[in-house]
């Protein structure tokens, strides 16, 4: 049996990257897309009911679960929407703050809602495997990070290196919130030991890089996660939809829960 789709943000990068993805897979159908007031015009011909909000779309797609790659008022409100009637929601936004995680974490209790900042198999290892690095590696090694993302990126660092952030402060007994450094300019001192810097660069097509550096004495270990393209990411999304559809409300669920 296919999975029926409902892409929210139809019309950006990752939206039409995942409505070409279902296209092309036989183990999913597209049963609705939805994009804002100005853009919806452009979906306008597709084979499926179109809309401007998820509220107006979910009831001409009974049983498909949704996914949503916008912006976290817009993702939000989709969270708020899938809640009322216990519809499952993918969510791939990056750039929420700590009070609209909260309240996904409260709507997660009332539909099955699955988030990651990042839907690639590579990245999610990273996840697991970069706290042990740092804590055999020890406390004398400074841990450092670079992030370059395409020029319309909006939300800075990305939601990709805040989490890898949140992994390797943990591992240190930290709080990322409490010793991330994201600029430095000027006269500014020597680097204290309790900080974790993240720097991120834009320009281009970049899809996305990350590269976590360990630096000790005499030595340097630099782990990189190159995305060569959308489609991993897009591939992540509707495994998840696959998945999150047979699951029960309770919990905002992660990449780390369908493995
Ligand atoms: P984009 O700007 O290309 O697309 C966003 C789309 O959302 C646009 O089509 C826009 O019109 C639409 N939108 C805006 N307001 C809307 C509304 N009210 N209702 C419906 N649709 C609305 O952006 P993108 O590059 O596709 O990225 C989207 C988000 O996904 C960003 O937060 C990005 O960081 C994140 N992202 C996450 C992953 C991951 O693996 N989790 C990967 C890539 C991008």
């Amino acid at each position: 049996m296919s999975t029926s789709i409902i892409v929210v943000g139809a019309n950006g990068r990752m939206g039409r990257t995942i409505s070409q993805l279902v296209d092309a897979e036989p183990a999913f159908n597209l049963a609705g897309m939805v994009d804002s007031k100005e853009h919806v015009g452009k979906l306008a011909g597709s084979p499926c009911p179109v809309g401007d909000s998820l509220a107006a779309v979910l009831p001409q797609a009974p049983g498909a679960v949704t996914i949503d790659f916008t912006a976290p008022a817009v993702s939000l409100q989709s969270a708020r929407t899938v809640a009322e009637s216990g519809r499952a929601l993918v969510i791939g936004t990056t750039g929420f703050t700590d009070a609209e995680k909260d309240e996904l974490r409260e709507l997660a209790k009332r539909a099955p809602i699955f988030w990651s900042s990042n839907m690639s198999i590579g990245i999610n290892v990273l996840y697991k495997i970069l706290p042990e690095l740092t804590r055999a590696l020890g406390d004398t090694y400074d841990i450092e990070m670079v992030e370059l993302h395409h020029n319309h990126k909006k939300d800075s660092p990305s939601g990709t290196a805040l989490t890898l952030g949140e992994c390797l402060a943990e591992a240190r007994g930290w709080k990322l919130n409490d010793v991330r450094c994201s600029s430095r300019d000027g006269i500014i001192g020597e680097r204290p030991k309790a900080q974790i810097g993240i720097q991120a660069i834009r320009g281009g097509d970049v899809v996305g890089v990350h590269t976590v550096y360990f630096m000790g004495p005499g030595e340097r270990i630099e782990v990189t996660h190159q995305a060569h393209s959308r489609e991993n990411f897009a591939q992540g999304a509707l495994r998840a939809a696959a998945w999150l559809a047979g699951q029960k409300p309770g919990k905002l669920y992660g990449m780390q829960d369908t493995f």
